[in-house]
């Protein structure tokens, strides 16, 4: 299946290889495409949104008419995987941050709710379905509330880490630097085969940019 990651700015490689190394590691049949375009956007089953600097990848998705084509396609169930900056762009919008958000999860954030770079940090967390997992947080969002129909798979001190609602996952940390691709895995399950379409367009493969 081909997953696409928002190429623009933040962790791409670090997801690129981790989704690369599941096919060796969990026989994974995958492809992975750089979307910095709708004609990318339309030909991957699912779809995710690295963590980096939500106010410039915001800027970019607009800069390239992928805003409102993001939320189409997952508002027509396509699966989408926000992790950290990538969770403040599919959240609910918040009028009192400075990036507009995606409103694809009903969930309220909090972005550099932790503080500076300076007060990032790695803790195991428990999550549902998955287990323990070393989770990396880094000038990390909070997520302040969520509602109902939002499930909380993971919380740190408290507070919600890992949502899902329906087709839309998203972490506050970064499930991409410890190698560990068992979130991705799960992912990968939730894309299952639903919207395959396969529209071979060479130049994004990152296979030929790595
Ligand atoms: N603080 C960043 C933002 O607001 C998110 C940090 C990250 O993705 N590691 O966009």
């Amino acid at each position: 299946m081909r997953i696409g990651i928002v190429g623009y700015q933040g962790d791409v490689s670090e997801h690129a290889d981790i989704l690369a190394s599941m096919k060796k590691q969990y026989k994974r049949d995958v492809e992975v495409v750089l979307i910095r375009s709708r004609e990318a956007l339309m030909s991957v089953a699912g779809l995710i949104i690295p963590g980096g600097e939500s106010t410039t990848i915001f800027r970019l998705l607009k800069e390239y008419n992928l805003f409102d084509a993001v939320a189409e396609r997952v508002k027509a169930g396509m699966p989408i995987m926000g992790t950290c900056a990538g969770l403040i762009l599919i959240s609910r919008d918040n009028p009192a941050e400075r990036v507009r958000s995606l409103n694809l999860i009903d969930a309220r954030i909090r972005r550099n709710a932790y503080g500076r770079q300076g007060e990032s940090f790695i803790e195991n967390i428990e999550i549902d379905g998955i287990g323990r997992f070393s989770a990396v947080f880094i000038r990390a969002p909070v997520i302040e509330s969520v509602g109902k129909s939002v499930t909380v798979m993971a919380k740190h001190n408290g507070l919600p880490v890992m949502i899902r609602d329906n087709n839309v996952l998203g972490l506050t940390f970064h499930p991409e630097l410890t190698g560990d691709a068992r979130i991705h895995d799960y992912f990968i399950d939730m894309i299952g085969r639903r919207g395959y379409i396969s529209t071979p367009e060479r130049e994004w493969y990152v296979a030929d940019l790595l």
